[in-house]
């Protein structure tokens, strides 16, 4: 059973402030699991989560994270911005980008965050433009098929992301002539992972290739950094992971080969967004019209421009319908957004309560990748963003767009007090 944290009497307060669609933030959940997971990696002194700003870029987000001890991972010039206006300084940034522009890597610079190199050829690229740091990570992709248990859980060999193996000892030896010191491995090789195994097997690759650089060049690693891919359940019937088993798993690699070397200590870093967040989100939309058909349609006021990933990856997204938590799920629907895109659907031939017009349903697990990824699309605008507060208050943290800000870009405004 999946369980909306909030009642269908909170729902109407909010949206009688602020109408749907919306998404809303918990802060009890993202405050309680951000704790959770510095506990579990408390075995390492210097761990620290990099939360994933693309994730849910939200300057209030990030501020609750941040008095959580958590730094944050920028992609993008505008996050650099964001992360920067929300007092992150120095080490508390990390930049891991890719195809990476001079101006991104000027301001990374600027804010001396810790960049995390992408390519070999970023090392001119990054020295030509801004400079070589002291404290520099590089991104790894091991290459060919990344499997657990003999399942394929990527494919590293397709990815466009790091450095092959040789790569690696190639551009630790010329940062170390271009005068970096201090170095990090970072690798991404699974997103959205269940079942606990992800990190330890990871975590056992990045250690180990530490380990060898170390080794074949005397460069001094003081971190590694774990990256996202930890999943969450966003079906009713999987089992949340065990961040405790994660983390003690991480601990036996560790064991294994940082501190059977010469290293002994380093700090573990993650970059985790959608385990940070996706549970602790939801997108309220209000039923406005039921369809008769070939199938039984619900249209809501919400569409793919408001969540995305239905629509693109088909992922399931759990749908309640608030004040029928117990009414039986005897009606079967598709649950429909009003893009001009046969792809526009919430669920599809979903078992559910009988809906009503007015009703307000609560989908789940939006927390990450949800608003994140809106868009214009059909002239559609974003929604707003609400916390709620752990007392029961709650908090507009992002306005809806309104039509202006829709035209902004363009040379014209339309008079729209003509339209009052
Ligand atoms: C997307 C991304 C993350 C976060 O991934 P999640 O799956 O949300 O945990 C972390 N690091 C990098 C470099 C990413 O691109």
């Amino acid at each position: 059973m999946k369980k909306p944290f909030l009642t269908l009497k909170k729902a109407k307060e909010i949206i009688a402030k602020y109408s749907t669609p919306l998404h809303v933030y918990d802060e009890k959940g993202i405050v309680e699991n951000a704790r959770e997971l510095y506990d579990a990696f408390s075995w390492n002194k210097g761990f620290k989560e990099y939360f994933a700003v693309k994730a849910t870029p939200n300057p209030e987000i990030l501020r609750l994270l941040k008095k959580e001890g958590c730094g944050t991972d920028c992609s993008s010039y505008t996050e650099l911005l964001m992360a920067e206006a929300m007092g992150f300084k120095g080490d508390e940034i990390m930049f891991s980008s890719n195809e990476t522009t001079a101006e991104e890597y000027i301001l990374a610079r600027k804010l001396d965050a810790i960049i995390n190199l992408d390519d070999i050829t970023h090392i001119e690229f990054l020295e030509k433009h801004a400079g070589i740091p002291e404290k520099i990570c590089l991104r790894y992709n091991p290459g060919g098929k990344f499997t657990i248990n003999n399942q394929i859980m990527g494919n590293p060999a397709d990815a466009k992301y790091g450095l092959t193996r040789s790569q690696l000892t190639e551009a630790v030896k010329k940062l170390m002539s271009k005068g970096a010191k201090e170095f990090g491995l970072h690798a991404f090789l699974a997103s959205n992972t269940m079942g606990n195994e992800y990190y330890p097997k990871l975590a056992q690759i990045v250690f180990e290739t530490i380990v060898e650089l170390h080794n074949e060049t005397g460069a001094k690693f003081i971190f590694a950094n774990l990256s996202g891919g930890i999943g969450v359940p966003y079906r009713p019937d999987q089992p949340k992971n065990d961040i405790y088993i994660i983390a003690n798993g991480v601990k036996e690699a560790y064991e294994q080969t940082i501190r059977k070397s010469a290293l002994k200590d380093i700090s573990i870093y993650t970059e985790l967004g959608r385990y940070m967040l996706a549970p602790y989100g939801l997108l309220l939309t209000t039923a406005i019209h039921e369809k008769h058909i070939y199938k039984e349609y619900i249209g809501v006021d919400a569409c793919a421009a408001h969540l995305m990933r239905p629509a693109i990856y088909g992922a399931y997204h759990h749908i309640t319908v608030l004040g029928k938590e117990d009414w039986p799920c005897d009606h079967v629907y598709d649950v429909v957004g009003s893009l001009c895109e046969n792809s526009d659907k919430f669920a599809i031939d979903r078992k559910l309560p009988r809906i009503d017009i007015g009703d307000i349903l609560a989908i789940h697990d939006t927390g990450a990748h949800g608003f994140a990824m809106g868009y214009n699309y059909n002239g559609k605008l974003r929604s707003a963003e609400v916390l709620l507060r752990s007392d029961g208050s709650f908090e507009l943290i992002r306005r809806a767009e309104t039509p202006k800000d829709y035209f902004a870009t363009f040379n014209f405004i339309p008079e729209f007090h003509k339209y009052r």
